[in-house]
C-alpha cells in the first residue's frame, strides 16, 4: 500500500535478475560446478513455490512472497513501512522477536495487554491504535506464547477501523479452529504470513511467505536481498507442498496430543490456557524449568512480567510421556504441590 509506504523506499527500484534461456551462462559470476549444480544461484522469484502455494491457496502467484523464514518477512515489513521514530503496535504477551525487530528499524514498540492472557477487548484495542496512531499492527494469530486466537469477526474489525498497515502472523493457523484468509483478503493494508517451521515440520530449512496484495507484494520485494531463499530449501519446500496430506497427519496428531497433554496437566494441577497452537502455557513451580533441564528435558521458561510462567511444546506422544512423566518426577521429588 502506497500510503504507508516509506518515502524513500517509494523511488527504489527491485533488484533485477534476469531470467533468459541460454546456452552458455557467464553473467552471474557463479563458480564451477562441482555439486548437484549448487554452484548456479537460486530462483530469485522462487517461482514454482509460488505458484503451487497460490493454486492451493486460491490466490495470484503476484500475492506471494516468500521469504528465509517470516521471521525474515516481518523484517521486511518494517523495511519497507516503518521510518525511524514511528510505530509499532502488538498485543501482550507476544512473540518477542516482534519488539526486537522494531528496534532495530529505529521505530518504537507498545503493547496492548490480553484481558487475562486469553481474550482480547477488540473495542478497547481499536482505541488504543486510533489514539496512538501506529504505522504497523502485529498480531499474532494464534497468539505465540498464550496460544489464544482472536476471531475472525474481531480481526475485521480491527481490519476495518485501523489506519495503518496490519500484519497477521498465522505462524501456527493450522493448529487453529478457524482461519480468515478469504475474510481478509479484501482489506489492502493487511499482510498475512505464515511459515513452512511449524505444522510443516521444516523450521531447519527457513522458509514462510506472505500473502499480500500484489501492489504490497511489490513493494516489500524491493526491500527483499535477492536469493533470499536458497535452492535446498525451495526443492524442500516444494516436497513439503507435493507430501501435503501426510503433514495434516501430523496435524491431526499434534491437536490431539494437545488435548490429552491439557488434561495430564490439569491432573497435575496446572492450568493450561486454552491453546489453539502446538504448545500449552502455563503458570507453574519456581525453579521447573532448572530441575527439568537437570534430567534434559526442555521447555520454555519466561522472566520478566511472565516470569513463573512455561510454555511446553507439544511433540510426539512419546516425547510427551517422557516430558509428562518427567515434570511428575520433579514433582515428587520436592514435594511441593504446585
Ligand atoms: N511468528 C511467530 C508467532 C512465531 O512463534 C515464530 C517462531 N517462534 C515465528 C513467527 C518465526 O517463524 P519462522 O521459523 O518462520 O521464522
Amino acid at each position: 500500500m502506497l500510503k504507508y509506504l516509506r518515502e524513500d523506499i517509494k523511488k527504489l527500484k527491485a533488484y533485477k535478475v534476469n531470467k533468459i534461456d541460454y546456452q552458455i551462462k557467464l553473467d552471474a559470476n557463479e563458480g564451477i560446478a562441482w555439486l548437484n549444480g549448487y554452484n548456479r544461484y537460486p530462483d530469485d522469484s522462487c517461482s514454482e513455490l509460488r505458484e503451487k502455494l497460490a493454486k492451493n491457496l486460491g490466490m495470484k502467484r503476484e500475492e506471494i512472497l516468500m521469504g528465509n523464514g517470516s521471521s525474515e518477512l516481518i523484517e521486511l515489513v518494517m523495511k519497507a513501512y516503518l521510518e525511524a521514530e514511528e510505530l509499532v503496535i502488538s498485543i501482550s504477551p507476544t512473540f518477542s522477536m516482534y519488539k526486537i525487530f522494531t528496534i532495530i528499524h529505529k521505530g518504537n514498540y507498545e503493547e496492548y495487554p490480553l484481558k487475562d492472557m486469553t481474550s482480547l477487548d477488540v473495542e478497547g484495542f481499536i482505541e488504543f491504535v486510533q489514539s496512538k496512531k501506529p504505522k504497523i499492527v502485529i498480531l499474532s494469530n494464534p497468539n505465540n506464547p498464550t496460544g489464544t486466537l482472536i476471531p475472525k469477526e474481531d480481526i475485521i474489525k480491527i481490519a476495518q477501523a485501523c489506519d495503518c498497515m496490519i500484519v497477521l502472523d498465522e505462524a501456527y493457523v493450522e493448529f487453529a479452529e478457524e482461519e480468515t484468509l478469504e475474510e481478509v483478503r479484501q482489506y489492502k493494508n493487511l499482510i498475512v504470513l505464515r511459515t513452512f517451521s511449524k505444522a510443516l515440520g521444516l523450521a531447519g530449512i527457513r522458509l514462510g511467505y506472505m500473502i499480500a496484495d500484489a501492489e504490497i507484494i511489490d513493494y516489500i520485494n524491493r526491500v527483499r536481498s535477492p536469493y533470499n531463499v536458497n535452492s535446498l530449501t525451495q526443492a524442500t519446500g516444494l516436497r513439503a507442498l507435493e507430501n501435503e496430506e501426510e503433514l495434516t497427519g501430523n496435524v491431526r496428531l499434534i491437536k490431539e496430543e494437545r488435548e490429552r497433554v491439557r488434561t495430564r496437566l490439569e491432573e497435575m494441577g496446572y492450568i493450561p490456557l486454552p491453546s489453539q497452537g502446538n504448545f500449552l502455557f502455563f503458570k507453574g513451580e519456581e525453579g521447573l524449568y532448572t530441575a527439568l533441564v537437570e534430567k534434559k528435558v526442555l521447555i520454555r521458561a519466561y522472566g520478566g512480567d511472565l516470569k513463573g510462567y512455561y510454555r511446553l511444546t507439544i511433540g510426539t506422544s512419546e516425547e510427551n510421556d517422557i516430558a509428562l512423566a518427567t515434570m511428575e518426577e520433579v514433582r515428587n521429588e520436592t514435594g511441593k504441590d504446585k
